[in-house]
């Protein structure tokens, strides 16, 4: 089943003679397995596009669906139950709660959902070990590195109850956007081998080094999907690199 299918999505913003169409006939797939870069420039409707694959906002037409869900036929809480159940955001600024140690701001989202603390927390742990970082379990945010930080935002994007994290759609808004390139490297390492095992994404980023990450890359320009492209890969940046 298809992770996100987007299909000729329209918003417009605003009211009156203050309109702006922010998005115009976007059309997307993401498949089980594959991670989607988005790029355009700065006001070409990335976020906008983010916002309404995540079921937080509205298209003005268009369709959103969702792990085989149409938004559009469910209730305000049928849709808040799926994101919780199916959808993680990772946003530029990590979004950690600083009085919260790692393994506490990942089980935010489990405790919210009712979880028992002891389930809360031992899924947490196995989320952090998915991104590499059980020995910085019981560290706050501003004693760990922005990657590591990045990286605990994605453990808890990837937590859920029912054990099924690795089918997750990850929805990231320029995750590495104030990461050095050695701490933007490792996150989108963990993006990647999520969606190698099964999660789904999408992830705007201004970085064409970064985008090879990708299966695919679409390009959107004042709203409008204006072209897709195939990466090479990493593996053949980093040949470059050496070379
Ligand atoms: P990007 O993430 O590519 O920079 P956005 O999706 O944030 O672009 O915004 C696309 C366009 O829509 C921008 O011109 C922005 O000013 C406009 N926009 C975004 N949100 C709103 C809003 N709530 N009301 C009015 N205009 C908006
Ligand atoms: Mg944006």
């Amino acid at each position: 089943m298809n992770a996100l299918e987007l299909v000729g999505l329209t918003k417009v913003h605003g009211t009156g003679v203050n309109t702006f169409r922010a998005l115009d006939n976007v059309s997307l797939t993401v498949g089980p397995g594959e991670l989607v870069a988005v790029m355009g420039p700065s006001g070409s409707g990335k976020t906008t596009l983010l916002t309404i694959a995540g079921g937080l906002e509205a298209p003005t037409e268009g369709q959103v669906i969702v792990r085989g869900h149409d938004l559009a036929s469910m209730t305000r809480d049928q849709r808040a139950a799926l994101r919780r159940s199916s959808v993680g955001y990772i946003f530029q600024e990590f979004n950690l709660l600083s009085a919260l140690t790692a393994v506490e701001n990942v089980a935010m989202p489990l405790e919210l959902d009712g979880c028992s603390s002891a389930t809360a927390r031992r899924l947490s742990m196995e989320s952090l070990a998915r991104v590499g970082l059980s020995d910085r379990a019981n560290h706050f945010p501003d004693d760990l590195s922005g990657g590591e930080r990045q990286r605990i935002a994605i453990a808890r994007a990837l937590v859920s109850r029912g054990q099924d994290g690795q089918h997750r759609l990850l929805l990231a808004d320029e995750p590495t956007g104030s990461l050095d390139t050695v701490n933007g490297d490792a996150v989108m390492e963990v993006l990647r081998s999520a969606c190698d095992e099964g999660a789904s994404g999408v992830m705007v980023t201004h970085d064409a080094r970064l985008a090879s990450w990708s299966d695919r890359i679409v390009f959107l320009r004042d709203g409008v999907v204006v072209d897709e492209a195939v990466p090479d890969g990493p593996e053949s940046l980093l040949v470059g690199d050496h070379q």
